[in-house]
């Protein structure tokens, strides 16, 4: 990611933040940047390791849980459940509302890429999962498989 759109994305995640009146500390500014520069999912204790390269300071793990925590609730990350790792939303410098986020994750290189799936198909997999009883804890979906690049190579 470039230095531009690098203050872009952060600039509007600080908006974000400010309209629904959460403080953009510089410590969660720094986590999302870290995760920005990454450009692909980090586990917290990669972030841990990572931050401490850019910013020169060392960052405790819970507090690296706190600040994903907050990111994640502000649709800033989302947090990968098959791979325990985190990464940046996709839409952060977009305007439209944040839908219920689903992954496509590269075997190989482990490229992750966010896409949006017809809230239709969502609700009717929701019916599904009710009609088995079953009582859903994230209706976010990671699939699996080889990206386009991979592929290609
Ligand atoms: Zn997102
Ligand atoms: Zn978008
Ligand atoms: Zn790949």
């Amino acid at each position: 990611m470039d230095r531009h759109t690098l203050n872009n994305t952060l600039n509007s995640a600080e908006v974000a933040c400010v309209q629904s009146g959460v403080r953009f500390t510089q410590k969660r500014k720094n986590v999302l940047n870290t995760l920005l520069q990454a450009e692909k999912p980090l586990s917290a204790y990669e972030v841990a390791a990572t931050y401490g390269e850019l910013f020169g300071e060392s960052i405790q793990i819970m507090s690296v849980y706190r600040m994903l925590d907050f990111l994640i609730q502000e649709d800033l990350v989302h947090k990968l459940s098959s791979l325990n790792k985190y990464i940046t939303c996709s839409h952060i410098l977009c305007d439209h509302e944040h839908n219920i986020p689903q992954f496509l994750i590269c075997e190989q290189c482990e490229v992750v890429q966010e896409i949006g799936v017809k809230k239709n198909i969502i609700e009717a997999l929701q019916q599904s999962v009710e009609s088995a009883k079953f009582q859903l804890a994230s209706p976010q979906l990671e699939l699996r498989g080889t990206c386009k690049a991979c592929q290609d190579s």
